[in-house]
């Protein structure tokens, strides 16, 4: 396929975007591009990071697309019913995040997990704290939706074609351009915009780590930065409120589990067994660090690297609105996310 030099310019940009653990975090976040009536998307569960190595683009049929949307099809969920089978030749899965893309009429759109952005909009002021901050871009905020038709009717009941920025509740960031140096400036704009300071976390207690984990199937995570959202008392305990994003609940589950004092990585599993729950991937332990399974997925541990990372953004007093427990419950039972953790699972994602 002979693509345009701003396919290419995308696919360079997505590259980029995609290795930058503050804006992507493991398969989430994607790019798009629209060209003679089709969409390219990022396909689903594939990492933005690969877009130079493999081929991660899905065209999807835009007109029939939005053209469904109108009518509230539930086909729209996946979007997969408007690939165009014969120029995919790779059977992938289009973004279940497709509809973002289509929504917004601009040819280039970006969507991240800015974690900027993310530890805004958590925030029961998010709305009025990113008005202010990114005050002459002409945005819109848009309350949590879970990602699908419902994300797509929230959004298209707000969005006027100037706006070129979403900021998407208890998510993360879509911006759009007419072309892609103009979007990827846009994107360096509002993140940096919306920058928030980052607390220190003190030194995770490495040596008490090593003793917790001692005879169990969890380990010490190799990145050091991961240890934040349990060694920083304050973040750990916005942790121990639940879940605030998406991509936690898929990745790493409902909520974190935060270790009461006395326990080891070997009683939380007996009392896991005892109680017939599947093991967390992390386990956080306040004032010492973050141990991680054994077992533990290259998508969980992107997580768990993103959620030090919001954390220590998120100030001490913050009012924050969590995921509710039928939220959770959605986002875990939702047939497009259990395909994107198979892959995940499956390891396919890193190849
Ligand atoms: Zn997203």
């Amino acid at each position: 396929m002979v693509r345009s030099s701003e396919f290419e310019a995308l696919l360079d940009l997505s590259a980029r975007v995609g290795a930058d653990p503050a804006l992507v975090q493991a398969a989430g976040g994607n790019t798009s591009i629209k060209e003679g009536g089709t969409l390219w998307i990022k396909a689903s569960g594939l990492w933005l990071m690969q877009a130079r190595e493999r081929d991660v683009m899905v065209p999807v049929a835009l007109d029939a697309l939005l053209d469904a949307l109108e009518r509230d099809d539930p086909a729209t969920e996946k979007a997969q019913d408007f690939v165009i089978a014969e120029r995919n030749p790779s059977g992938l899965r289009p973004s279940i995040e497709t509809t973002v893309h289509a929504l917004m009429p601009q040819k280039v759109v970006i969507h991240v997990h800015c974690v900027e952005t993310i530890a805004t909009a958590v925030q029961v002021s998010g709305e009025a704290v990113a008005a202010a901050k990114l005050s002459g871009i002409p945005h819109v905020f848009v309350p949590y939706a879970r990602p699908g038709l419902p994300l797509a009717k929230a959004i298209a009941a707000r969005l006027q074609p100037e706006m070129r920025v979403l900021i998407l509740g208890n998510h993360g960031l879509a911006v759009a351009g007419d072309t892609v140096a103009e979007a990827s400036a846009l994107l360096a704009e509002v993140s940096r915009r919306l920058a928030l300071p980052r607390r220190i976390a003190p030194d995770a207690d490495l040596s008490a780590l090593s003793r917790l984990a001692l005879n169990s199937s969890f380990v010490l995570p190799e990145d050091n930065l991961i240890h934040d959202a349990a060694a920083d008392l304050a973040s750990c305990l916005i942790a121990a409120g639940g879940s605030l994003y998406p991509d936690h609940v898929i990745f790493l589950g409902r909520g974190s589990f935060v270790a009461n004092p006395g326990d080891t990585a070997v009683s939380i599993e007996e009392q896991h067994r005892a109680e017939g729950l599947t093991l967390p991937p992390a386990l956080l332990f306040p004032g010492k660090g973050v141990l991680v399974s054994r077992e533990i997925t290259a998508g969980a541990l992107a997580m768990a690297r993103c959620l030090s990372d919001v954390l220590g953004r998120i100030g001490e007093n913050a009012r924050l609105r969590y995921l509710t427990d039928a939220e959770n419950a959605e986002l875990l039972g939702w047939d497009a996310e259990k395909y994107r953790q198979e892959l995940n699972r499956a390891g396919k994602a890193l190849q």
